[in-house]
């Protein structure tokens, strides 16, 4: 058999690739709750652009079935086995900033400019083009092909939830919604709650403290688990301390850190503000945690009990605590990487709640509910109870898996470079398959747009995309 060329193969449709991709883009699918309604569960723009993507595989010779319009697929090749594709039709909110309106879909300097561009419509045409492509060429295969088309990727995910209630699950597949050559494995990633009432602090039993500098009022610090808090906030009322005395210090612990705050005496309280620098919680050690940091300044201060017990916790186990190292959690990964902790959200009341939010992700050689009771324990010493906000199981395939190989093989094939697999601390769609990658569509070293203004695809490497998606579905399906 001779070799197909794919990107020569792929040329022929060049045109009618970018014009697709150009009117796919100009519907402007962002969840809308105003215009939901039977079979359009999260508004007309998404079920349009559902539409749109179905027209496209229903004239390539595809057949197609709509799961009430929280998802869709469309299906060719015949066999036993399924490969599946899963990419969204659904975009975040443009925003404002745009050098060409988002919706325009204008091709600037060899980019094409529109939300969605690369997040993931344009990746979404791309891997339909490709299907194109294979068919055209009248390939046989002993598979089944399904794309499958989710609609809210970027919000609540209930699409790929509500399908496979019902629909068969691919036997293999791969998302074109993230990057090049491939993502393999994704960290377990958890939402917690560690909160502490009044009564159950009374309960405790700690006794009184006799000369307390001040009362910790109320503190707060953070909005988000997946964010290192950037400011936090602590009131005080001076008790053996007076406020001069209390701004003093804290000037004093500012200036011996580099930390940036201020102090200020307001009415009988004494405010103090941290500022810290915020990124994202996967990679926490990067940022500075302003909550953290304030309360291991309040533990060089003798507060009333409660405050005590809040403030050492902190102190102890989670300033500066990335990996978990003090409450006994840290576990490394070969692989995967390490477990990693951001305390997102620090909440306190003198008379009502005191609070951690963390968001811990965690590699697949350590067990969820082995460092998960570590944790619970710890805190439990302080009358802390754990609740879990959202769990999702570390991810990943072998990568010695024939998914996992062919698609490496296909992208150096392709490419001419080396295809390492990754591992990562986010997650992708690729784990709503239960053997599931990421595979492109950003080429490695271009910048990401993804839910930025200026969202953009090189035109290039969305044909290039188009001819390695082909090959990568003949591989797997044949
Ligand atoms: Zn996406």
């Amino acid at each position: 058999m001779t070799t197909i060329n794919w990107l020569e193969e792929t040329n022929k449709l060049k045109d009618e690739l970018i014009a697709t991709t150009q009117d796919f883009l100009r519907i402007k699918s962002v969840l809308d709750p105003a215009t939901a309604g039977e079979g359009a569960p999260f508004g007309k723009g998404i079920r349009e652009a559902l539409d749109f993507a179905l027209d496209v595989c229903k004239q390539a010779g595809m057949t197609t079935k709509d799961v009430r319009g929280y998802a869709a697929h469309a299906e060719f090749g015949q066999g036993e086995e399924l490969v599946g594709i899963l990419s969204h039709v659904d975009v975040v909110p443009e925003g404002d900033g745009w050098s060409t309106p988002p919706y325009a879909a204008e091709i600037v300097d060899g980019k094409l400019v529109a939300r969605g561009a690369i997040d993931d419509k344009g990746p979404t045409m791309a891997a339909i083009f490709a299907a194109k492509v294979v068919l055209g060429l009248g390939l046989p295969l002993s598979k089944r092909v399904r794309f499958i088309f989710g609609t809210d990727e970027e919000s609540s995910w209930q699409c790929v939830k509500t399908y496979f209630e019902t629909e068969e699950m691919p036997t293999m597949g791969f998302t074109p919604d993230a990057d090049f050559p491939l993502i393999y494995a994704e960290k377990g990633l958890t939402d917690l709650t560690l909160s502490q009432s009044y009564e159950a602090f009374q309960k405790l039993g700690a006794s009184a403290v006799e000369q307390a500098d001040a009362k910790l009022v109320s503190f707060q610090s953070g909005l988000r688990m997946n964010m290192v808090p950037d400011k936090g906030t602590a009131k005080l009322a001076p008790q053996g301390l007076d406020s001069q005395a209390i701004v003093e210090r804290y000037e004093k612990h500012l200036e011996q850190t580099g930390l940036k705050g201020q102090a200020e005496a307001k009415d009988s309280l004494v405010v103090l503000h941290m500022e810290g620098v915020s990124v994202h919680g996967m990679d926490p050690k990067k940022g500075v945690n302003a909550g953290t940091e304030l309360l291991h300044f309040l533990h060089t201060l003798t507060l009333d009990a409660r405050a005590a017990v809040y403030v050492a916790a902190a102190d102890c186990y989670l300033h500066k605590q990335h990996d978990g190292q003090a409450i006994g959690i840290a576990h490394d990964d070969e692989e995967m990487g390490a477990l990693t902790l951001n305390t997102g959200v620090l909440e306190y009341e003198a008379e009502g709640d005191a609070l951690f939010r963390l968001n811990i992700r965690y590699p697949h050689s350590i067990s969820f509910e082995k460092w998960s009771t570590t944790l619970a324990d710890r805190f439990a010493a302080a009358a802390f109870d754990l609740q879990v906000v959202e769990h999702l199981t570390p991810h990943r395939v072998d990568p010695n898996h024939p998914l996992v190989t062919t698609l490496q093989k296909v992208y150096t094939e392709q490419t001419g470079e080396e295809a390492g697999i990754i591992a990562i601390g986010g997650a992708t769609y690729g784990r709503s398959l239960d053997v599931g990658v990421a595979f492109g569509p950003l080429f490695p070293g271009r910048p990401d747009s993804a839910h930025q203004r200026d969202e953009y695809i090189l035109v290039d490497d969305l044909v290039k995309a188009t001819a390695i998606y082909a090959q990568a579905i003949y591989e797997l399906a044949k």
